[in-house]
């Protein structure tokens, strides 16, 4: 038996569709240049949510406009009652059933999603980058520091994170300049100023702070703050990072951008697919102990040029969203609505599940071929690709595509 939520709209139905009754997520749209509006994914359509909310059908927030600004932060500030009696409604309005009076009212404040041009669907308040897969980890520690030293010895008792630029965050869809930057051959005695020649992408999944927080948190807390994901590309110049890592991690390396796919796929969504984290190799101290199932089957890959190049899973990550929050806000730091936290890369064990160019080539070493040739890193003109599904019975939770055009180096005025 399916487990699909039948919709009244047939497009919904579609096995392949990433956006069935089941899913609903949240993002911002235009269509023809027009206002930047809340929406949620359907079949092939997008519900008007800030339409319908100005038309007094659907509010989240009976005293106060909340889908106007136009991102879901105010939504999310609302809390878990109101985000789930939201998605209640909504649902109901779209399921197999519905009055014609409210199919009427769902068809005249919705478009094709053909039509339309997909935004930032909120407003990224601060924006922290983790490194909680073990294999990616074990992988880029081995490249750097040789295998004996390849995993820090911190690694296996808390997620090692820094802090990124929220400014650097943009939509799936964006171009991608390659950056310039300090490169040092290992060899050279000095640094040269120049394009990265080692552009790289790194599969992740970005979790979204719904509920800000002001002091510690326990994982349990922590899970129940998370009111979404996104898959997220941290585009990453490995030969700036080589140069610049040591000692306080990487800085110019990974600030010329970071992609986000255009759909907020709730953890409401999520809740089928929760799965445990990979087995401890120490046990962690009890503040970042697992209690229940956070981890998600999200099933990921990689294009480039539209050829898979990687797959894998998010259930490699070492460390759940949740724990890396919990981490985050454990010396008591605030934590705010629209904080994003990328995972780190997703690797898996096999060559095929590594969620870099930099594994996938290991280095450059072995380059990986390729429709468009063989590739170590990025060339110009590539694009490339994140993918990502949880399978249910008869349905998908889909993502939506996270896609970037890397553009040749602009001339950089200070170059020599
Ligand atoms: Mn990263």
């Amino acid at each position: 038996m399916s487990d699909l939520k039948r919709s009244w709209l047939e497009s919904a139905n579609a096995p392949e569709t990433d956006f069935p009754l089941n899913n609903l997520p949240y993002g911002v749209f235009s269509v023809d240049d027009g206002d930047l509006r809340c929406g949620v994914a359907i079949g092939d359509r997008i519900v008007d949510a800030t339409g319908l909310e100005a038309a007094g059908h659907l509010r989240p927030d009976p005293d106060a406009y909340v889908l106007d600004a136009p991102n879901w932060n105010d939504f999310m500030e609302l809390g878990p009652v109101a985000w789930y009696a939201y998605r209640q409604v909504l649902s109901m309005m779209l399921a197999e059933g519905a009055d014609d009076h409210v199919q009427d009212i769902i068809t005249t404040f919705s478009v094709p999603m053909a039509k339309a041009t997909l935004h930032m669907p909120f407003k990224v308040a601060e924006y922290t980058d983790f490194y909680a897969g073990r294999h990616h980890a074990t992988n880029v520690g081995t490249m750097f520091r040789g295998p004996e030293n390849a995993l820090p010895p911190n690694w296996l008792h808390m997620p090692i994170g820094y802090n990124g630029r929220a400014s650097s965050v943009v939509v799936s869809g964006t171009d991608i300049r390659r950056p310039w930057g300090q490169l040092k051959a290992p060899n050279a005695d000095t640094p040269v100023f120049a394009p990265s020649k080692r552009f790289d992408i790194e599969l992740e999944l970005g979790a979204i702070v719904g509920t800000p927080s002001d002091g510690p948190l326990t994982v349990d807390q922590a899970f129940e703050n998370i009111f979404g994901y996104v898959l997220l590309n941290d585009w990453s110049a490995r030969d700036i990072q080589a140069w610049e890592y040591q000692p306080l991690g990487p800085f110019q390396a990974k600030a010329t951008a970071t992609t986000i796919s255009p759909w907020i796929v709730t953890a409401a969504a999520l809740k089928p697919f929760r799965t445990a984290t990979p087995p401890r190799e120490k046990p962690l101290l009890p503040h970042l102990a697992d209690t229940t199932p956070m981890n998600h089957d999200i099933a990921l890959s990689v294009t480039l040029n539209g050829e898979q190049i990687a797959q894998t899973n998010s259930n490699e990550l070492y460390y759940s969203s949740a724990q890396q929050l919990a981490h985050h806000a454990s010396a008591g730091g605030p934590m705010r609505v629209g904080d994003l936290l990328g995972s780190g890369t997703i690797s898996g064990p096999e060559k095929r599940n590594r969620g870099s160019l930099l594994e996938l080539s290991w280095g450059g070493k072995e380059p990986l071929e390729t429709a468009s040739g063989p590739r170590s890193f990025i060339e110009d003109n590539d694009t490339l690709a994140l993918h990502g599904a949880s399978h249910g019975d008869g349905y998908r939770i889909g993502f939506g595509p996270c896609t970037g055009r890397v553009m040749p180096a602009a001339e950089h005025p200070f170059a020599p």
